[in-house]
């Protein structure tokens, strides 16, 4: 590796998309410092990474350590469970039917996480500041952090990985059009007498989804989308009571329920930024996108941001911060970035409407999905890589669904 020749990369953020540009970029070769604060608070919720997210992880080292942690998606099912006057019937993804073993794994953030601050603080190649930028200073040649230790820090390119609130992105003068919505998740782990044949299950309600997704054994977690009083009434029941509610949303699908300890409430919002990079700032993670969680996507979209722009910055290794590399990044992420989130905001949206159209679209969408094979698999090649369903279309469906 061409050291004097390769930049010196600044992560700040040390969230799981921060953790994971580090221990990136090092794997590329780049030096890199690292500036964000170890976690210390618990987070009880769990991470769906599809199989694409999975192949970084392995790449870094990361995931053999933890796989026996974690559960694989093998089917995926949506059950409408309005009370609406027209609803879809239920639609059954397989992963068997686009000749996959599994669409990803459902990996607790109490392992995933400190699995990856663990192999960042073994990095030879990685510096951990563990302290916050408190001022940036943007120009033409290179970035400068002030950390609020008084140290600093120069780069030429400063990977905003510092989330929804970024420090970077606001410094940078990047504007985001932003929401916030009238539903709160709430989110815990639960124990079930039934075996969940490792079947992830989104009942879709009028006040948002409520998502079962395996853990090992006869464990699940939830996050059940609520409005926020009714996240704060459910956070407030007694654990027999709640076990009680959980069940009967479930339909018993799962025999009896037995919810375990934690329970946390995130607030809903989106944000959307104008663009993706800008005076030697690349955003990624939730500093690039925040949206409702649901189908799963946030990190996974947060880990192709990441991996893109590494793959960028090792075609510009003397400058990664260029204004030619971030124009490149920024070209490359926005369709990705931009048919996530509206894709996410429409099916969230089309739900809580009350509006006929809305609700037609949604019921029709699905109906056309779970009758017809081809389409359904399209949309799971898609939605584990952009892309990779239109190149199945491409080569006339070699691998027919079954
Ligand atoms: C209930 C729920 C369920 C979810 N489930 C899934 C799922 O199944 N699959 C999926 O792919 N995604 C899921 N997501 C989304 C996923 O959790 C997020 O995409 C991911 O956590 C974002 O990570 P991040 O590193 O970008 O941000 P964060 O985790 O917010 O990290 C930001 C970091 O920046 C640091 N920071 C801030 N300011 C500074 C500063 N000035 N200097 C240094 N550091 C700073 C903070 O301390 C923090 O460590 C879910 C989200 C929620 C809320």
């Amino acid at each position: 590796m061409e050291h004097e020749q390769t930049a010196r990369i600044l992560v700040a953020g040390t969230g799981p998309a921060g953790l994971i540009a580090a221990l990136g970029f090092a794997a590329a070769g780049f030096p890199v410092t690292l500036v964000g604060p170890e976690a210390t608070a618990p987070d009880g919720r769990t991470t769906a990474l599809m199989n694409p997210a999975l192949k970084v992880l392995e790449r870094l080292g990361v995931l053999e350590d933890i796989k026996p942690k974690a559960a694989p998606l093998k089917v995926m099912r949506i059950v409408d469970a309005t009370s609406r006057l027209i609803r879809s019937p239920v639609v059954t993804f397989r992963a068997s039917e686009i000749d996959e073993d599994q669409f990803g794994l459902n990996l607790p953030n109490s392992v995933l996480n400190p699995a990856l601050a663990s192999k960042v603080a073994a990095h030879a190649g990685i510096e951990w500041l563990k302290s916050m930028v408190a001022t940036w200073h943007l120009d033409a040649e290179h970035v400068r952090a002030v950390l609020s230790d008084g140290s600093s820090v120069d780069a030429s390119l400063a990977v905003a990985a510092d989330g929804r609130l970024s420090p970077a992105r606001q410094a940078a003068g990047i504007s985001t059009s932003a929401r916030s919505y009238p539903q709160a998740a709430f989110v815990l782990n639960f124990r079930h007498s039934s075996d969940h044949a490792f079947t992830s299950t989104e009942f879709h309600t009028e006040t948002g989804p409520f998502t079962q997704v395996p853990l090992p054994g006869n464990r699940s977690s939830l996050v059940w989308v609520v409005r926020p009083e009714t996240a704060t009434e459910l956070a407030a029941l007694d654990d027999a009571t709640l076990s009680m509610r959980v069940e009967q949303q479930m339909q018993s699908m799962l025999g009896r329920v037995t919810i375990e300890p934690g329970r946390q409430i995130y607030p809903l919002s989106a944000v959307t930024p104008l663009r993706f990079a800008r005076d030697r700032v690349a955003l990624v993670g939730e500093a690039a996108h925040v949206f409702p969680p649901i189908g799963a996507q946030g990190l996974n979209l947060g880990i192709r941001d990441v991996d893109d722009l590494i793959g960028i910055a090792c075609e510009n290794r003397s400058d990664p911060g260029a204004a030619k590399a971030l124009a490149a990044y920024d070209f490359k992420r926005r369709p990705d970035i931009l048919a996530r989130s509206s894709a996410v905001t429409l099916l969230n949206m089309s739900l809580l409407s009350d509006m006929l159209p809305a609700q037609m679209a949604r019921v029709a969408g699905l109906g056309a999905l779970g009758g017809f094979a081809p389409l359904r698999a399209f949309f799971m090649r898609e939605g584990l890589r952009p892309g990779s369903g239109f190149a199945a279309l491409a080569g006339g469906l070699r691998r027919p669904a079954r």
